[in-house]
């Protein structure tokens, strides 16, 4: 898509460290790491989220992850990682173009994890009605 940044980093037109490449998919390093090694996997075909994406184009993201992980973590020598996709601004997404981080993690690394919270009783059991509502 015209000035979308990760369509230019797919067709070249800006550069990038790319570390793999095929035909439905690109993975380079985020240009502001949360850890070394920090990559980003988008799909070619332009499409704001994963919600807008083709399944083809999805599953092919998701079958980058796990051709390149294993390469990704030990070459920066960690043992564990978090995968991320923001999705909309009010989650953190900058780059309306879809894409998954991989973000290597190192023991007591200092990255937290989402704090969760007591629940009242009752809670649960409406949102997941009201989801299931939604499914029939
Ligand atoms: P978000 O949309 O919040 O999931 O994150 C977008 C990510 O893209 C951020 O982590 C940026 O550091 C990264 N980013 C933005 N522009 C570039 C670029 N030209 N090359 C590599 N990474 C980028
Ligand atoms: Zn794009």
């Amino acid at each position: 898509m015209t000035g979308c940044i990760f369509c230019k980093i797919a067709s070249k037109q800006i550069p990038a460290n790319v570390v793999y490449e095929d035909k439905m998919t690109l993975a380079f390093l985020d240009i502001h790491p949360v850890n070394p090694g920090h990559t980003l996997v988008i799909p070619k075909e332009h499409a704001p989220t994963l919600l807008e994406s083709s399944r083809e184009s999805a599953h092919a993201v998701v079958d980058t992850v796990q051709k390149i992980t294993p390469a990704i973590l030990a070459a920066v020598g960690s043992p564990a990682f978090n995968l991320g996709v923001n999705t909309g601004s009010a989650a953190g997404q900058a780059v309306h173009h879809f894409h998954l981080h991989i973000m290597p993690r190192f023991d007591a690394d200092g990255r937290e994890l989402w704090h969760g919270r007591e629940t009242v009783p009752g809670e649960l059991e409406a949102v997941a009605a009201k989801i299931k509502e939604r499914l029939e």
